[in-house]
């Protein structure tokens, strides 16, 4: 960026704010020491960036916060109108989203570390006609095209929904909101209650115990010598968690389990 800016460049950088270190498995940044957005936006402008526009989806965080004089923060809603906005600018401008990352929001909610909002969306494919729109109004991955025998219409992916509730605003009589039965799990504290993280009052099911010489061996379906597993991915998904998982289990089964990225 400070290079873009000696060069004279004209350009728009959009920098992620999301509290996680990405496509590494989300650990969470050395927050005693990271910089806070108006401090980002404040060391920008002070480098010789000409406009910063803060972007965000909650614009509560904000109320309280002093940022520098000329950044302005807007709702999510704007982000196309702050790309555009910035690009009519000359000279080196930044747009910084910020928004906790989605995989770790979502893992939090696994994890009963932040509250699952319970309300689902699904969209009553009887109703649906396929236009799209939802997909355009939301530009969410989780809106998907599915073959039905009613035509080609539209469902929310439920395994990667983040129930932002943004594809909400087309105000398609399709959708449907869906609220769960409440869940008869216990109430339950990391670390087991006492001494341990304190309960977030969010309700999670008993981990089962599992006896692993009680599991069967799995049946082969091609044999063990020509197995190639090929495991593609982005931050989040779990490839690194995946690959330790089966180099762990090949380790125990006294194989020689080689790491191809530390080759060099
Ligand atoms: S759910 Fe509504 S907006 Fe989305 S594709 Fe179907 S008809 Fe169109
Ligand atoms: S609720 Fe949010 S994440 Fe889920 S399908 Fe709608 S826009 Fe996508």
């Amino acid at each position: 960026m400070q290079a873009s800016v000696a060069a004279s460049s004209n350009i728009t950088y959009k920098l992620l704010y999301n509290s996680a270190i990405a496509m590494t498995g989300g650990q969470s940044t050395a927050t005693s020491n990271s910089m806070p957005v108006k401090d980002v936006a404040d060391v920008l402008l002070r480098q010789g960036v000409k406009r910063v526009i803060v972007t965000t989806d909650d614009l509560d965080r904000y109320r309280r916060i002093t940022m520098p004089t000329d950044v302005e923060v807007w709702a999510r809603s704007r982000i196309i109108e702050a790309q555009t906005t910035l690009r009519d600018v000359s000279g080196v401008t930044v747009l910084i989203h910020d928004q906790q990352c989605a995989a770790e929001k979502r893992r939090s909610r696994k994890r009963g570390l932040i509250p699952d909002p319970p309300e689902r969306i699904h969209i009553n494919q009887r109703v649906c006609e396929g236009c799209g729109d939802c997909g355009v109004k939301s530009n969410c991955l989780c809106v998907e095209p599915v073959e039905t025998e009613l035509g080609r219409k539209t469902q929310i992916n439920q395994n990667s929904c983040n129930k932002d509730y943004t594809c909400l605003g087309g105000e398609c009589p399709s959708f449907l909101t869906v609220v769960a039965a409440k869940s008869r799990g216990r109430r339950f504290a990391w670390g087991g209650g006492e001494g341990g993280r304190p309960s977030t009052g969010v309700t999670r099911r008993r981990r089962p115990q599992l006896d692993a010489s009680e599991l069967p061996d799995p049946a082969l379906i091609v044999p063990s010598d020509q197995v190639t597993i090929r495991m593609p991915g982005i931050g989040g998904t779990g490839v690194v968690t995946v690959n330790q998982v089966i180099g762990t289990a090949a380790l125990l089964d006294g194989r020689h389990v080689w790491d191809w990225t530390r080759r060099a």
